[in-house]
């Protein structure tokens, strides 16, 4: 929180300096040291963000969030662009297909990556593996955390603050961190940590069985590098994620059942086992910035009425960080992380998410040639099963992914129920009972989430089913309304 009359950063609603009321929402943004070759953190009011902190130099605004360019990310990029090599000494940031060396913004079109000569790709990465050093991005690294320091001290102790008050009211013994072995959950069960002093809190990551080979080899470190940590690992052992698809189709951004399937559903078998009746408090990585259903999340929220996991509490320690908060955090506690970053993948959840952009899907093509093939094979004969014709085309252009029913799935012609699209909303459909509805029609959905009668509308009947456990895709709702009740 800001205080406009002494300009600082202030921990609560009203400044301890001068007793005025605090500024809430005033946007961090980035600005660049042309000199320092560094981007700087600065509130969108300050009045010394037009002001290097390091060598009193003018900056300039350059975007409202930014990540690093790591030097194997970088390399890919100049193979694409054919001048290997060429920014190796430049300071390289990037937010989505938009990287910036040494502050001029290079904005790198989609088609660039669709069209890509993937297997000259890969032979221009190993001809220059060697010689690609981390020489010069640690020095510019190095500047970026001193220009940003006053940053980190920040975000750090705000965070740090509300972890202690937070947990207060739990034993630790019921604090649970999620931990999905991304940037986020990494900043998060570093943070609940050293806040509360307790290396040996369980960590629950759920093995969605489609995790990067990168995320896997970072949870292994991750359990050797913190032996007193009691790291519980959740996944589905009954089905294998191929065996469905055959049967009832791959997921699609509007159907996307292998989030409760393979991830939620274990995360929520693995705590109702260890805690069964007990109020437990989860610490988990979610941040605003990461959608805009997120930012309407509060950054604490409890519902005690839910019948998915009894009595849980779940808190964000970072939901106001943006991705340049969270690398400030991880570089300058110099912790480790998943190395898929370096790679260029700006989220590490499941590979094959339908939810990934253009560059990761370029990315593991690259990186990951055996799945992505064998992956988009599966597709194409999806494809041509259901009578697309142009299979092929239907696979590459990602039309697989806007994919909405059922048709042509052999698992749909064996009807048990029926419905009608709404006409009144998107994405709504009509089912017609024969039974009223019952509690225990309700608990049937508990695998999807926790079934909440308090945040429906009482007046329609309404019963929203709440997904809290995403790291990394929208919360998912799902509501029931009745006029009959
Ligand atoms: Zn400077």
């Amino acid at each position: 929180m800001w205080c406009k009359k002494c300009e600082k950063e202030v921990y609560s609603d009203v400044c301890d300096t001068c007793g005025s009321t605090t500024l809430k929402d005033i946007p961090f943004e980035v600005y660049w040291c042309n000199h320092c070759k560094t981007p700087l953190i600065k509130r969108a009011n300050d009045n010394s963000k037009k002001i290097c902190g390091l060598c009193g130099g003018q900056t300039e605004y350059l975007c409202s969030d930014i990540r690093p360019v790591f030097p194997e990310e970088r390399l890919l990029i100049e193979l694409l662009l054919d001048c290997p090599m060429k920014y190796s000494d430049c300071s390289v940031w990037a937010s989505n297909n938009k990287y910036y060396f040494d502050g001029v913004t290079k904005n790198i079109p989609l088609k660039l990556f669709a069209d890509a000569d993937t297997p000259m790709l890969i032979q221009g990465l190993n001809q220059f593996k060697e010689k690609n050093t981390y020489s010069s991005f640690d020095k510019h690294i190095k500047t970026f955390i001193r220009a940003n320091s006053d940053r980190l001290d920040y975000i750090r102790s705000e965070a740090y603050s509300f972890i202690r008050d937070t947990a207060s009211n739990y034993p630790s013994e019921n604090t649970v961190i999620s931990f999905s072995g991304g940037k986020d959950s990494t900043v998060v069960a570093d943070l609940v940590v050293r806040a509360l002093e307790k290396p040996n809190l369980v960590h629950i990551f759920g093995n969605t069985t489609l995790e990067f080979p990168l995320t896997i080899e970072y949870v292994h470190r991750f359990r050797k590098n913190n032996p007193k940590a009691v790291l519980k690992i959740a996944k589905n052992k009954e089905q294998v994620f191929y065996d469905v698809c055959e049967d009832i189709g791959p997921p699609a951004r509007m159907m996307r059942w292998c989030c409760s399937m393979f991830k939620t559903g274990p995360i929520t078998r693995v705590i109702n086992n260890l805690y069964k009746e007990k109020q437990i408090l989860t610490f988990y990585g979610i941040r605003k910035y990461e959608s805009v259903s997120r930012s309407k999340y509060d950054r604490v929220s409890s519902n005690n009425e839910s019948v998915k996991i009894q009595k849980q509490t779940v808190a964000a320690p970072i939901f106001d960080w943006k991705d340049v908060d969270v690398w400030l955090y991880i570089l300058s506690e110099k912790i480790d992380f998943n190395d898929a970053y370096r790679l260029g993948y700006d989220r590490v959840g499941c590979w094959c998410c339908p939810n990934n952009n253009e560059r990761a899907q370029f990315l593991s093509k690259v990186y990951m040639p055996e799945e992505y093939s064998k992956w988009r094979d599966f597709l194409v004969s999806f494809a041509r099963k259901i009578g697309k014709p142009d299979p092929e085309i239907y696979v590459d252009t990602g039309k697989w992914k806007a994919r909405q029913g059922g048709n042509g799935v052999s698992a749909s012609e064996d009807i048990k129920l029926k419905f009608t699209n709404c006409t009144a909303e998107d994405n709504a459909k009509i089912y017609q009972l024969n039974k009223p509805i019952t509690d225990s029609f309700y608990s049937l959905f508990n695998p999807f989430g926790i079934v909440s009668k308090e945040l429906g509308r009482k007046l329609i009947g309404e019963v929203i089913v709440l997904d809290p456990y995403f790291t990394y895709h929208r919360i998912k709702s799902i509501a029931f309304r009745s006029l009959f009740q």
